[in-house]
């Protein structure tokens, strides 16, 4: 699995940095990132929920 964030939609709320911080992390932008570019198995359902919850769609999530 790979997590992207679109930084020039993330709004920078920290909620998928809440959800799943094994992946995601705010980056000196303010702006959330991917730390991973391949999502370990056992933070596949976080890494879906926080691309779920994200408030603005900025996550996108390839199986
Ligand atoms: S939940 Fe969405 S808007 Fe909020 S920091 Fe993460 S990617 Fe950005």
């Amino acid at each position: 699995m790979k997590a992207m964030v679109d930084k020039d939609t993330c709004i920078g709320c920290e909620l998928c940095t809440s959800v799943c911080p094994g992946v995601f992390s705010m980056g000196e932008d303010g702006k959330s990132e991917a730390i991973t570019s391949d999502v370990p198995a056992d933070m596949h359902s976080d890494a879906r929920d926080a691309a779920e919850q994200c408030p603005v769609g900025a996550i996108s999530i390839e199986e």
